[in-house]
């Protein structure tokens, strides 16, 4: 399976028909699970039961699932519990605490998922897409192409491993007594999770349902990050829950981002700001804006000042700035922004009464930073 690099500038929204991955238990909602188990011939509590296994204890291993009888055990287990995602490698840095897993789905195709936990939290960040189409020229993950959209239960897969592993005491970092829990899934990993949206709002349910129905994380733990694709930004904010979103924006004039983010050619930087304004008057979750600096690209001060015009013009309080230093991937051009720009920069946006935080980028070493995910694909 082999993807074309794209044409400079080129968008690709329709993902390349495949054949779909195994239906699992994560795909579904309660009631469905319910049904699935009844058609197998089975009781239809033995869905919770199974939901409780793979949402609360955080089980994988079959022979564990001790109340369920050996024959129901085998058949909903290979039918409803089929494995989505297997280990290829595994790199870490941060003395084992940001740790990138390099994930073969059933088809051969490639994710990666990163891993990083602080003293009193732990994120996990997941791919959404084998691949992505929107193509930004400073992104690795752009410059592959799209091989195809990831089914719910593959996103959620990346996270309940991440969340095994850090219950079984795998992963050091943590402050003595700190929860051995997952508290925040970033959609920062490969892919424009807006163009995969019903299987990444599957997955945002699945994540943000109440155990066991699903890991019962806090909405606001959860965010999906977006290059703008406005319509589908309108419709998160209408499913009633309130994730965070990110924006990446990286310029706030529309010659230059038309260059380092494409999509700007179909939505303009007013109109997916307006969208990102709707956002945070829907939900009340502050939005974050996502601005990778990129040395005498887009780091001078008129920028930071446009960019300050443009978001409080919108409101106070309903927004902050995440600059990121550049990261670099093979074969670009650009480098990150001297560390003096960067401050100007983030000086000038505070001065406009813009909360403003440098964003810590882990994992730069193991290429498992933002923009730097690119698994090959066989
Ligand atoms: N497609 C979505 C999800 C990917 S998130 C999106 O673009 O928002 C990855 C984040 O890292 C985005 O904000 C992206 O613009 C940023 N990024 C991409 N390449 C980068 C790089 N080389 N250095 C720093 N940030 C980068």
């Amino acid at each position: 399976m082999t993807t074309t690099p794209p044409a400079p500038g080129s968008l690709t929204f329709t993902a390349p028909r495949r054949q779909k991955p195994p239906r699992h238990l994560a795909d579904l909602d309660p009631a469905a699970r319910a049904a699935a188990v009844g058609e197998l011939g089975e009781k239809p509590f033995r869905a919770r039961q199974l939901s409780v296994h793979y949402f609360d204890r955080l089980v994988d291993d079959p022979a564990a699932m001790t109340d369920l009888p050996a024959r129901s055990r085998d058949l909903l287990v290979e039918k409803l519990l089929p494995t989505l995602v297997t280990p290829v490698r595994q790199l870490e840095c941060d003395r084992g605490t940001t740790i990138k897993t390099v994930w073969r789905l059933f088809d051969g195709a490639q994710v990666e998922s990163v891993l990083m936990r602080y003293p009193d939290r732990v994120t996990v960040c997941v791919s959404s897409q084998a691949g992505c189409g929107m193509n930004c020229p400073f992104c690795a993950t752009g410059q592959a192409g799209l091989t195809r959209n990831m089914s719910t239960g593959e996103i959620v897969e990346q996270v309940l491993a991440a969340a095994r592993s850090v219950s079984r005491g795998e992963v050091p970092g943590g402050r003595p007594g700190a929860a051995d829990r997952i508290g925040n899934v970033v959609f920062m990993g490969m892919g424009e999770p807006m163009a995969n949206y019903n299987a990444v709002i599957g997955a945002v349910r699945r994540l943000t349902d109440p155990v066991p129905d699903g890991l019962g994380l806090s909405a606001r733990g959860v965010t999906v990050s977006t290059v703008g694709l406005v319509p589908a930004i309108d419709r998160l904010a209408g499913e009633g829950i309130p994730v965070t979103l990110a924006l990446s924006l990286h310029a706030p004039d529309d010659e230059l981002r038309d260059e380092l983010v494409p999509i700007n050619t179909r939505w303009k930087v007013t109109e997916a700001l307006d969208a990102a304004r709707r956002y945070f008057d829907a939900t009340g979750r502050r939005v974050s804006i996502e601005y990778a600096l990129i040395r005498d690209m887009n780091d001078q001060v008129h920028r930071a000042d446009l960019l300050g015009r443009l978001l409080t013009e919108r409101g106070k309080g309903w927004v902050h700035v995440n600059p990121i230093p550049l990261n670099p991937t093979p074969g670009s051009k650009w480098t990150a922004s001297d560390p003096r720009v960067q401050d100007a920069f983030v000086r000038r946006l505070i001065a406009h009464g813009v909360p403003t935080t440098v964003r810590d980028t882990r994992g730069r070493e193991i290429d498992g930073a933002c923009g730097q995910l690119a698994a090959a694909t066989p």
